[in-house]
């Protein structure tokens, strides 16, 4: 499904073919979740093909890896060429990239020796679906600050949203809305979350979330847009029965919700202050706004 016999990654300074591609069962990412990934997409635009925010989640990666003490002995900017290499191998326009920097071996528990780099790429639709959601409050609280640095996209991370996600699934619900630690409303599994009420927007602020990238973006376009958007500690009953509501990630984009434990939000998604957001993501991503620098080969 991500590949096949054709599919060429960059792996480890080279582009090969990912089914060639040879890991050690000794790493240290494969047994302690101590390595660190990116999520990124790119776009078909009247430019050609652009991955949206590049820079930014590069950065990131270098972030992540800077905080979990795993060599990183790249540049941003050759990254970034080398993704667009990886499309262009690969014949790939609207894509997903996902570059990974897991660790060698080592099996003490003890910081990185070494590090690997991948970059795949493969074609994925709307990662949430197009259609509204139905959210279940997850019975698990997201990792807390202090015991993660959660700013940091860590692949050990993920088994908190993999057991939050699966939960919602398993008792019909499309995706989970996880709580921090001291009960307010944090993320959700693999995406940030917006709520309106009385035509203003409020997040979660900064401290027991992933801090999006596509969270950053929607509160510059809410600038651009004169929507005022708030950043605070959100309790879950004023995010329950409030006007509306949205999750926005690099794979999810802008989705709207419909309802969280059955209970639905009270206006229609199409009178919503998140499907203005939504479109103008849209736009954003298809280049229609992108300033000169972020365009490039
Ligand atoms: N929160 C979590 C837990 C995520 O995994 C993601 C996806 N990377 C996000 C939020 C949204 O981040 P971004 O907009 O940078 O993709």
């Amino acid at each position: 499904m991500y590949y096949n016999e054709n599919t060429i990654v960059y792996y480890n300074g080279a582009f090969i073919k990912a089914a060639e591609a040879r890991g050690n069962v000794y790493d240290q990412t494969l047994h302690y979740g101590y390595g660190v990934f990116e999520g990124i997409r790119s776009y078909a635009t009247e430019n050609g093909v652009q991955i949206f925010k590049a820079k930014e989640h590069f950065e990131r990666m270098e972030y992540s890896c800077e905080a979990m003490r795993i060599p990183y002995p790249y540049k941003n900017e050759e990254l970034i060429a080398i993704s667009y290499e990886v499309l262009k191998r690969n014949d790939l326009q609207d894509a997903y990239l996902r570059p990974l920097v897991s660790c060698t071996p080592n099996m003490s528990l003890t910081k990185a020796k070494g590090s690997h780099l991948l970059i795949a790429a493969w074609e994925w639709g709307a990662y949430l679906g197009e259609k509204l959601l139905r959210l279940k409050s997850s019975s698990y609280r997201r990792i807390t600050p202090v015991s993660f640095m959660v700013a940091a996209k860590v692949c050990g991370h993920y088994v908190n949203s993999i057991l939050a996600t699966q939960e919602a699934k398993d008792l019909g619900f499309d995706e989970a809305l996880l709580l921090d630690i001291d009960g307010f409303v944090a993320e959700g599994p693999g995406a940030n979350i917006f709520l309106e009420q009385d035509n203003v927007l409020y997040t979660p602020q900064l401290g027991s979330i992933l801090p999006g990238i596509t969270r950053s973006t929607v509160l510059e376009i809410c600038n651009e847009l004169g929507i005022t958007a708030i950043e605070k500690q959100i309790k879950p009953e004023e995010f329950k029965g409030a006007d509306s509501a949205f999750f926005c990630g690099t794979a999810a984009e802008v989705i709207g919700i419909e309802s969280l434990d059955t209970i639905p939000f009270k206006k229609d998604w199409k009178d919503s202050l998140g499907i203005r957001i939504q479109k103008a993501y849209k736009d954003l991503v298809l280049a229609k706004k992108f300033k000169q620098e972020e365009v490039s080969a």
